[in-house]
């Protein structure tokens, strides 16, 4: 593949073009943010933010594009477009991260109004509507599917609180402004408190800021921009996502009045962003400020507990699509230890575990866990264990005390522990038989092998036992 260098002052003439040609507010909207990556060949390689635009640009503006690109570069003939990787820096970007987690569904385009909408103002996906439908919200996207954690609760309470409010009362918080990294479930909670409001009666729009800014250019194309600004102004909840993508000077004094005028109409307005209203580089100041003017929240990490249960939520909800789904608490525990990240991971794993499953019916057990999710997992590097280790996370596992397990008890509760420990000291631990059997109140090393059998038997007989015998081994190694 041969790459030349990308023509940057090409590149930037071919943005002068554009820029005269559509204005600058539709030109900030889309363009903005297009970089150039590579021109190889015949092909042009731009990267863009998100998948919306994306796919916008591709139905609205390929041809206009190559044709500009065909007259600095004679050899171009098509144009890829590609999203570039929506983690922020310093929030450690793993592989595959983006590409486990597409959203639910594609967004389809929302539609122009209903009348004189234009020719360019209407997207390919048309949809009939009144102007205002709202982004599509994921009906699975509720409350009751929320898993409340210590991470989250405070916005969990505020959205609630939102949700719930009477029209009329007064309002609690506003704006509600919710940041978070990518993942841990912003979207979720605005959808959530659009469908509770919703269902109350309640006007409610909930927007992107990336269609909100498309309404707006469309309306301003379509000579709608009044319409569109009235009935913005006649709701009673407006719930704003991905406020970083808020881009255009016109669209941003819009959105300004738009929000002046709905806080002082004491209109509930909810906003989410991967980060706070301080750090919206390319917002208004005037904007950014009122939106700090309210109430704001952070999300952070889901702790070990918290990622626990949103895993066993997902393999319930999986289980009523698939009765015959079989994931065991050993692999939900395995799942919430080692998949890190995002709720958006968590997602990505109990799908990925239920879709190999599903196509190749081997059951779910911590080695194809292993093998599914291998690109999820957290790097780790190989950890000396000791035998200290072993006896105290044997004995918490076990409810049983160190001083049992070097005992010379031998009642069930105690006996399976200790051999179990002693496996453990030998499949981890360069000792020697005699040296593990002095360590575990002097037995002989007859025992040991013995206790080493025994369990590498049960092992391979049961598999829930073997995926338990498996955990214990990750929880010493990690
Ligand atoms: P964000 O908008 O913050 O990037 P999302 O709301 O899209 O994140 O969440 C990503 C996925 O993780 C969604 O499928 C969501 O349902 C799930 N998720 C995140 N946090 C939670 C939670 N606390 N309870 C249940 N699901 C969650
Ligand atoms: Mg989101």
């Amino acid at each position: 593949m041969s790459t030349i260098p990308p023509g940057r002052d090409e590149w930037d003439r071919i943005k002068t073009r554009l820029r005269a040609e559509l204005g600058e507010d539709v030109f900030s909207s889309w363009f903005a943010r297009v970089e150039l990556a590579a021109i190889d060949g015949d092909t042009v390689h731009l990267s863009v933010p998100t998948r919306f635009l994306k796919n916008w640009l591709q139905s609205r503006y390929r041809d206009r594009l190559l044709a500009l690109f065909g007259e600095s570069f004679g050899t171009v003939r098509q144009i890829e477009f590609s999203v570039r990787s929506a983690i922020r820096p310093g929030s450690a970007p793993r592989e595959g991260t983006t590409e486990t987690a597409p959203p639910p569904r594609p967004i389809p385009f929302p539609a122009g109004g209903r009348s004189g909408a234009t020719a360019a103002a209407r997207a390919s996906d048309d949809r009939d509507d009144d102007g205002l439908a709202g982004s599509p919200l994921d009906g699975r996207y509720s409350f009751e599917s929320f898993v409340e954690g210590r991470s989250n609760s405070l916005a969990f309470a505020a959205a609630r609180r939102v949700a719930d409010s009477r029209p009329g009362e007064p309002v609690a918080f506003n704006p509600l402004y919710i940041h978070a990294s990518v993942g841990l479930g912003k979207t979720h909670l605005l959808q959530a408190i659009a469908h509770s409001a919703r269902a109350q009666g309640r006007r409610v729009l909930y927007l992107t800021a990336e269609h909100f800014v498309y309404r707006f250019v469309a309306a301003l194309m379509a000579q709608s921009a009044i319409a569109f600004k009235e009935a913005l102004r006649g709701i009673d909840l407006l719930l704003i996502d991905d406020m970083q993508f808020l881009q255009g000077r016109q669209v941003q004094q819009e959105f300004c009045h738009t929000l002046n005028s709905l806080i002082d109409g004491a209109r509930q307005v909810v906003v989410a962003a991967d980060r706070p209203p301080a750090d919206l580089e390319t917002v208004d100041e005037r904007v950014r400020s009122r939106l700090a003017g309210g109430l704001l929240v952070e999300v952070g990490a889901p702790d070990v507990d918290l990622r626990r249960r949103i895993v066993a939520h997902r393999v319930a909800q999986a289980k009523k699509a698939d009765p015959r789904l079989e994931v065991s608490a050993a692999v939900i525990d395995w799942v919430a230890e080692n998949v890190v990240s995002s709720g958006r991971d968590l997602d990505g794993a109990v799908n990925r575990l239920v879709a190999h499953n599903q196509l190749t019916g081997q059951q779910i057990g911590l080695e194809m866990a292993e093998a599914a999710l291998r690109d999820l997992l957290r790097a780790r590097e190989p950890k000396k264990v000791k035998i200290e280790d072993i006896q105290r996370v044997v004995s918490k596992h076990f409810n049983v005390t160190k001083a049992d397990l070097l005992s010379a008890r031998r009642t069930r509760t105690v006996v399976r522990p200790r051999q179990i420990a002693m496996y453990l000291a030998k499949a981890l631990t360069p000792r020697s038989l005699p040296e593990i059997g002095r360590r575990f109140g002097n037995r002989d090393h007859t025992t040991v092998l013995h206790a080493v059998r025994k369990i590498e038997e049960m092992a391979s007989a049961d598999r829930g036992f073997a995926d338990e015998i498996e955990m214990l081994k990750r929880l010493l190694d990690a």
